[in-house]
């Protein structure tokens, strides 16, 4: 069961962090999954409680979503309270999708090694037992390649005073956990476990990966201008127009997603993209009706439905109601606020 007063599993990670900087410089990058690419990949890792994991992982830009759950055992849809005997074989683990043309299964890995202690063999501090040790379950040859290699190099390294045991195995199957561990630390933000030991945990975690979290809040007017181009500026935030035909995606069929250009929100499919004869973009529809917003526009004397990112409000362009099937619908969109995103 879990117990209270649990002891950070932190402890070395200033020194692993920057042996691992070391080791990077060294890393070659493999290919991952060069012969079935795909949008969306999986990861299984085990490191101690996984109400931890999923907190830290959930956060990450380009993961798509973590489940907790048992994984590496042998007895079916086991209970927590079978997990935690220690008799099952399984380990506590998190289930992670992510975009790997986002987020890569290396700084994954990085991840991984650099929020728990992979040095000490079935525990993670006062969490004892085979639940709780550390493996990676890898999903294909690429992804076991590039674990049993960067274990290697941080063992050489020196990042941590005793060998590295975590174990790397081919994943079999996950069963994923009772619905009150899902989502723990984020539904539970008082309880004192999450007090005491995860949220000072997610502090160091969030300051040492910075720059790979996902971005909740929509950029400033001030931020924009640094970023965008005098045109995509014009559109996204002057609500201006650009000019038919001479603009990026008019006629381009590349396979991919559309984000938006100021916040990166995805907002269009190529799935949904047509030809309407205008020299704009043309979608029939959005990628989810939450992404954009539709207001009345009035401006040069006609009524129309402007459309704007539902994240940072740039203007996108307007919806017409003279588009193709199934929709009947006409998203008539800049190319300046757009970003495609080529799915491989
Ligand atoms: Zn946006």
């Amino acid at each position: 069961m879990k117990i209270p007063e649990r002891v950070a599993w932190w402890a070395g990670v200033g020194a692993a962090a920057l042996a691992f900087a070391c080791a990077e410089k060294k890393a070659e990058p493999l290919p991952m999954k060069s012969t079935s690419p795909a949008a969306e990949e999986t990861a299984t890792f085990g490191a101690g409680c996984f109400w931890c994991v999923e907190a830290v992982f959930e956060e990450l830009d380009g993961v798509l979503s973590v489940e907790s759950g048992y994984a590496g055992g042998e007895v079916e849809n086991p209970t927590y309270e079978q997990v935690c005997s220690g008799r099952t074989g399984h380990a506590e683990a998190c289930r992670i999708t992510f975009d790997p043309a986002r987020i890569g299964y290396e700084k994954l890995l990085e991840v991984f090694w650099k929020t728990h202690d992979p040095t000490t063999l079935n525990r993670q501090g006062n969490d004892i037992g085979t639940q709780y040790r550390s493996v990676i379950f890898y999903h294909d040859e690429g992804q076991k390649v590039l674990a049993e290699k960067i274990k290697k190099e941080l063992d050489a390294s020196g990042a941590w005073d005793a060998p590295i045991v975590t174990e790397i195995r081919p994943f079999t199957r996950f069963f994923k956990a009772e619905e009150y561990h899902q989502d723990y630390f984020r539904r539970n933000p008082d309880k004192a476990y999450c007090r005491a030991i995860i949220a000072p945990k997610m502090e160091k975690f969030r300051k040492a990966f910075r720059d790979a979290l996902k971005d909740e809040r929509p950029p400033s007017k001030e931020e924009l201008k640094k970023k965008l181009t005098a045109e995509q500026y014009y559109v996204c935030v002057q609500r201006g127009t650009e000019r038919p035909f001479k603009n990026k995606y008019w006629d381009f069929k590349g396979k991919g997603t559309y984000a938006c250009v100021a916040c990166g929100r995805e907002l269009f499919g190529s799935d949904t993209k047509f030809d309407s004869g205008t020299g704009w973009p043309s979608f029939y529809d959005v990628l989810n009706s939450d992404r954009v917003t539709k207001t009345t526009d009035r401006s040069h004397g006609r009524v129309r439905t402007e459309v704007s990112c539902s994240k940072c409000g740039s203007h996108l362009g307007h919806v017409f109601d003279d588009g193709p099937e199934p929709t009947r619908l006409r998203y008539c969109i800049n190319s300046a606020a757009l970003e495609f995103r080529e799915k491989k």
